[in-house]
């Protein structure tokens, strides 16, 4: 189901599959215009965040999200789920966040939906889903009533049950969507539980528009690209870029090292080429921190770029095969 594809957003075309860089508008360690150089297309940036801090959000109300954070291009925002995932509450309700991400002209408006962690008791997994079914309502109800026409996100939650991830899918399908976020996946993705991570994808994807792009929130290591792809994902977003590169942590396509652990540098982007291990390893924390994060966008965009060159070439299955080896769980998925 790899495919290559065209979305089009009130800020232009990205060509997707493709990953959007995560902004952190308070704490950037690559500028926003310089993302475009690594083959960024579009970001991703926290509404709620913007929302919270009086002089962000002043700025992003009179000037646009956009001005706000230096790129021009297409922009999705998020809305606040993530926050709620991590401290269980948020101080803004939906039609309050959906609003304001209109009001700062974001590309891709996300209703605030709620995250339910795997495992979860299915009870509190379906009452979790029946709120955030009601969320994409409310959202589809504020934006018909503006003038704005940004391309509106109905994410699928639903924990691991896979009838409530396939009740989710359609119930979103129902409504009409521009675009479908997967959510919920990161805590599977950090235990390695690839094969229920798969298992939800083709649960979701076989109850989605066929030609609507399907995003993986909170998906961004390069070794899961080609596999995300064949399975008919096109949108990633990620902050493990500059996440990792704060904990000194190297991606490759097929895994992650810690910078300690290397006698090399097993990569040939402008980073690793002109600086060695010794001097990576030695330099000052915050220095280090920045090329590592360029480093990882390198890595990360060159996957992109050759998942992209194995969907033309028919070839999409034998990249993953070949990625999936690096992990025992991930050849099994
Ligand atoms: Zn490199």
């Amino acid at each position: 189901m790899g495919r290559i594809g065209r979305l089009e957003t009130p800020h232009g075309v990205v060509e997707t599959p493709t990953l959007m860089p995560v902004v952190n508008p308070n704490l950037m360690l690559v500028e926003p215009s310089e993302l475009e150089r690594f083959g960024a297309e579009m970001l991703i940036t926290n509404a709620y965040i913007i929302y919270k801090k009086k002089e962000l959000r002043e700025n992003a109300l009179e000037g646009g999200v956009h001005k706000l954070l230096g790129w021009e291009k297409p922009l999705m925002t998020d809305s606040g789920s993530y926050q709620l995932y991590e401290y269980g509450d948020v101080e803004v309700s939906n039609k309050e966040i959906v609003e304001f991400q209109l009001e700062i002209g974001a590309d891709v408006v996300v209703p605030l939906d709620i995250p339910t962690p795997p495992d979860a008791r299915r009870e509190r997994a379906e009452n979790d889903l029946e709120k955030t079914l009601r969320r994409l309502e409310e959202a589809k109800a504020v934006l018909d009533g503006r003038d704005e026409k940004p391309l509106l996100a109905g994410p699928i939650q639903g924990s691991t049950f896979l009838d409530l991830r396939e009740r989710s899918a359609m119930a979103a399908s129902g409504m009409g969507f521009d675009v479908y976020p997967i959510g919920g996946l990161v805590p599977l993705l950090e235990a390695y539980r690839y094969k229920e991570l798969v298992e939800i994808i083709i649960t979701a994807k076989r109850r989605l528009p066929a030609d609507a792009p399907v995003h993986l929130f909170g998906v961004g290591h390069p070794i899961f690209f080609s596999l995300a792809v064949a399975l008919g994902c096109d949108l990633f977003d990620s902050a493990a870029y500059a996440l990792y590169a704060k904990n000194d942590r190297y991606l490759t396509s097929d895994g992650t090292y810690f910078l300690e652990d290397l006698q090399y540098l097993p990569c040939s982007c402008p980073v690793c080429s002109k600086y060695n291990i010794k001097y990576l390893k030695e330099c000052g924390r915050e220095e280090r921190a920045r090329l590592l994060a360029e480093h990882n966008l390198h890595v990360t965009f060159a996957e992109i770029r050759a998942v992209r060159q194995a969907i033309w070439e028919n070839r999409l299955w034998e990249l993953l095969e070949r990625r999936c080896r690096a992990h025992p769980r991930c050849s099994a998925a």
